[in-house]
């Protein structure tokens, strides 16, 4: 698996403020698939709309919990 991209490195969270926020960490939304950085450039939110990050006030919102995967992105 040499084209992997990806490591997952967290999911099941309960709360989002545990979750990890990096300039090499993205989120995955297991329902649509979507994959959006964690500190991105504007304003994003996956396919679903079940991850919502608001850019303004460094928020990140996620409707299913169950649903988020983190990812590193080895480079
Ligand atoms: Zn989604």
């Amino acid at each position: 698996m040499t084209e992997y991209e990806y490591e997952l490195i967290g999911n099941n969270y309960d709360d989002t403020v545990n979750v990890p926020q990096d300039d090499d960490i993205w989120y995955r939304c297991s329902n649509c698939g979507r994959t959006i950085p964690s500190v991105p450039d504007d304003n994003i939110g996956c396919d679903c709309g079940n991850l919502f990050i608001d850019k303004d006030c460094w928020r990140l919102v996620v409707v299913d919990m169950r649903k988020l995967d983190v990812l590193r992105n080895r480079r």
